[in-house]
């Protein structure tokens, strides 16, 4: 299997054209903020919905002085859909009609927009309850409320681990055990070589969806999984798909979820600790707001979250690269299969459309895998190091 010069014409393009839509979003982000913030929608959104109150009473129900659960939540879920609708046209764009053009989203209309709509719903719902939270906790515990929201915020990434894939991804993709044939057996050794048991292998329906393909570890403690994509059990070698278990069972082995979710809760203690700083500076010095728990506060709350996102993308990026490189690393030691790993690069990256080698400022800021050409690279330079030739790993494979 070798890099297909054509597609990766189409994946440049492909890769350009989504990345200017993100800008573009991102641009209409930060103008609706300018424009909220800066002719005070932001307060008149709050005296809109506290006059609501004489046609909806609930509104104004108000368990502590400074503590309005329903008008956080009204004023939460409008922006949400607000910003929703205003960028929709973006979102039809990206999300259905340019995956469509190149080949890569098998998916008719309504299927598209049911699948948007139960997103954002989840998506929604989540939202409101972590904006709940925390507002409830500025009230409660002005000072240490950060802390608070780090600490739960850590509690639901251990819990969402362990339940999203038996309550959240089977919303999505139908899952169903990998049949008990070579390939199993191939990975239930390669598990025992490493002294560590997989709990299951499952096949992920995603044809029905799209042409591109995937693997991955989910879950946590008895919901731990390896699952890998029918695009590509249809279609790869057993050695190719082989390889690719073994780089899932090295995020297995060397404890990434877990890493993962340790990495971010540090970033977001720093990130909500920085956020309570700048609040009690708001509120505190300059008055801007009533009080911290202000309802008013919300567009600015989330600016703040999305100014430190969009800080930390690169950090948690960078650190999921290292993660990415070395369960490659695992892949190929465990396996020994280097011509295998490498057509198995190639053939992902001509089938998912992606860019082999991306500008290294792309590379840095947006991207969670080192590029495919680092990947080849990186099998290239473990084939040296480790005295494997080409022939040698040509003929193991067979
Ligand atoms: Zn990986």
């Amino acid at each position: 299997m070798e890099i297909d010069v054509e597609r990766q014409q189409q994946a440049r393009e492909y890769a350009r054209t989504r990345r200017r839509i993100s800008y573009i979003s991102m641009g209409i982000g930060v103008l609706s903020i300018l424009i909220v913030l800066g002719a005070g929608l932001d307060k008149w959104f709050r005296d809109v919905i506290q006059g609501a109150t004489s046609w909806l009473p609930f509104l104004s129900w108000q368990p502590r002085a400074d503590w309005f659960p329903w008008q956080i939540v009204v004023y939460c879920v409008l922006i949400t859909v607000l910003y929703e609708v205003l960028t929709s046209p973006l979102s039809y764009y990206s999300g259905f009609v340019l995956p469509r053009r190149y080949g890569i989203s098998v998916m008719s209309l309504p299927a598209w927009l049911r699948e948007l709509g139960i997103g954002l719903g989840l998506n929604l719902l989540l939202e409101a309850v972590f904006v709940s939270l925390v507002y409830a906790l500025l009230s409660f515990q002005p000072q240490l409320w950060w802390l608070w929201v780090a600490l739960i915020i850590l509690f639901f990434s251990v819990l969402m681990a362990n339940l999203a894939p038996i309550l959240i991804f089977p919303i999505f993709y139908k899952f169903t055990p990998l049949p008990d044939g070579e390939l199993t057996q191939r990975l239930l050794k390669l598990a025992e070589q490493a002294h560590t048991r997989v709990r299951g292998v499952f096949s992920m329906k995603m044809s029905n969806k799209t042409t591109a393909t995937n693997a991955a570890l989910m879950g946590l403690g008895n919901t731990r999984r390896i699952v890998v994509g029918d695009t590509m059990t249809d279609r790869y070698t057993i050695d190719e798909i082989e390889v690719v278990l073994a780089h899932e069972l090295g995020h297995h082995v060397h404890r990434d979820i877990w890493k993962l979710i340790a990495s971010q809760t540090v970033l977001m203690l720093v990130g909500l600790f920085f956020a309570n700083l700048i609040l009690h500076w708001v509120i505190d010095q300059q008055h801007y707001y009533r009080s911290l728990t202000d309802p008013a506060t919300l567009p600015f709350f989330f600016t703040l979250l999305g100014i430190f996102s969009f800080i930390i993308m690169p950090l948690s990026n960078g650190y999921s690269r290292v993660i990415e490189y070395q369960a490659d690393e695992y892949a190929l030691t465990s396996t020994g299969k280097i011509e295998a790993f490498k057509s198995a690069m190639r053939r992902l990256a001509n089938q998912n459309l992606a860019e082999v080698e991306p500008a290294p400022i792309i590379e840095f800021l947006f991207h969670s895998h080192p590029s495919i050409q680092k990947r080849l690279q990186h099998a290239d330079e473990f084939a040296s190091r480790s005295g494997y030739t080409a022939n040698a790993s040509l003929s193991a494979e067979s």
